[in-house]
Formats: structure tokens, sequence, C-alpha cells
């Protein structure tokens, strides 16, 4: 079984893809650890994140237990992470790496569910579920704001909407591969919802899905 989860930033994707591979036994792989991996990457190696030579060389170098290191989750390999993803070098190179991880997916998983983007309109269209996980861009604002803190960073509130804000711009706004929902996925809107619900609706999507396929 092959889940694909898409959407924009803090909207929930991250949590629903590790409850529905905990729920139905499949590997999970959040693709915008590679994508800040890369990015995080070329600034390490004194390059810009636009600069296509230096990030599609990172790209190249990128090992698996790149993918544990903590500064990944911080806004400067965010930001990154936007500008290397919109070169079509770097999402060439790191698409093999994502087809490879569904079909064979670690640890003998019965599938896999890839969260990102891309998933279910390019990496993997013929998965067996889409979803696109969305919010409001002040509630996604609010709970990104709510983590950063929790983790005992400094965090203003202004700042953390106006990244977010160019950020859905960057990634909504690329020529390849932009921000969208495939047209058979299904749309669900978290911003009012807790957490228990949003993975109650997107089980019964899936086995709905699962039984007509
Ligand atoms: O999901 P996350 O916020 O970690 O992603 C960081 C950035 O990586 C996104 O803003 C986006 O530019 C890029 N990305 C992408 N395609 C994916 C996953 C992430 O372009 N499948």
């Amino acid at each position: 079984m092959i889940i694909a989860i898409d959407g924009p930033a803090a909207a929930g994707k991250g949590t629903l893809a590790r409850r529905l591979a905990e729920h139905f036994g499949l590997a999970v792989l959040d693709t915008g650890l590679l994508y800040r991996a890369v990015g995080l990457a070329t600034l390490r190696a004194g390059a810009d994140p636009t600069d296509t030579n230096a990030a599609a060389a990172a790209a190249r170098a990128l090992a698996p237990e790149d993918l544990g290191d903590p500064a990944l989750r911080g806004d400067e390999a965010a930001s990154a992470a936007s500008k290397v993803s919109a070169l079509p070098e770097v999402r060439a190179l790191l698409l093999d790496f994502q087809r490879s991880f569904a079909s064979h997916p670690p640890d003998g998983a019965a599938g896999a569910v890839l969260d990102g983007r891309d998933i279910g309109t390019v990496v993997l269209p013929d998965a067996d579920a889409k979803l696109f996980v969305t919010a409001s861009l002040e509630v996604r604002a609010a709970r990104r704001l709510k983590e950063l803190r929790e983790r005992g960073l400094e965090a203003i509130h202004s700042r953390v909407l106006r990244d977010m804000k160019e950020r859905d711009a960057r990634d909504s706004n690329r020529d390849v591969s932009p921000l969208e929902p495939a047209k058979d996925a299904f749309v669900l809107d978290t911003s009012d919802k807790t957490a228990d619900e949003v993975f109650a609706a997107a089980v019964d999507f899936i086995s709905s899905q699962v039984r007509s396929g």
C-alpha cells in the first residue's frame, strides 16, 4: 500500500503520516527532510542555495544518515530547502531516492507513506490513496510558533508568519512540481480539526479507496 500526502508547511502532514504508517504497518518518509539536507549542505559548503551546481553536488552526495541532523528542523534549513527545491536538477536527483523508498520500503514494511509537496502529482502518481492536507496561513503560523517555543527557541509571530508566506509563495509558484493537489486527492482542511479527527477522516478515505481500488 502506498499513501501520498502533500500540503503546505505546518498543515499537519508529518503527524498524520506517522500515525497512518503505524496504523497500516507502513514505512514513512518525510521528503521535506531530503530538501532540507540538500539546502543545509549547500549552505555549509559556503554556496548559495540558488546555485544549481553547488546544490546538485550536495544532492548527489546525500546519504541516509544525513537525515538525522537536528539542524534540519530549523528555519535556516527550511528556507534553504525551499530554494534548492525550485531547481529541476535537484528534484530529478531526489526523485530516485523517493521512488525506491516506496518500492522497497525498509524493514520489510508492507508499503510506505511519503509526505511532501509533489508526492501525489509527480513522485508517486499511482499511489493507492492521495491526501492533500492544508490549513489556513494563520493556523499554520500559530502551530509553527508553538512548536518552535516548545523546542525552547525564540520565535516572533510576525516573523514566522512572514517566513511561512514567503515559503508558500515559492513552493506554489515555482515552475517545476509546484505545490498543488493531485486531481484525485482527498483535500483535508485541518484548521478546525484535532489530530484525532484528521486521522479518522484520513483512515476513512484510505479504506474507501483501497476497497474500491
Ligand atoms: O515539508 P518541509 O517544510 O520540511 O519542506 C521543506 C521545503 O522542501 C518545502 O518548503 C519545499 O520547498 C521543499 N519540498 C519540496 N517537495 C517535497 C518536500 C519538500 O519541494 N516533496
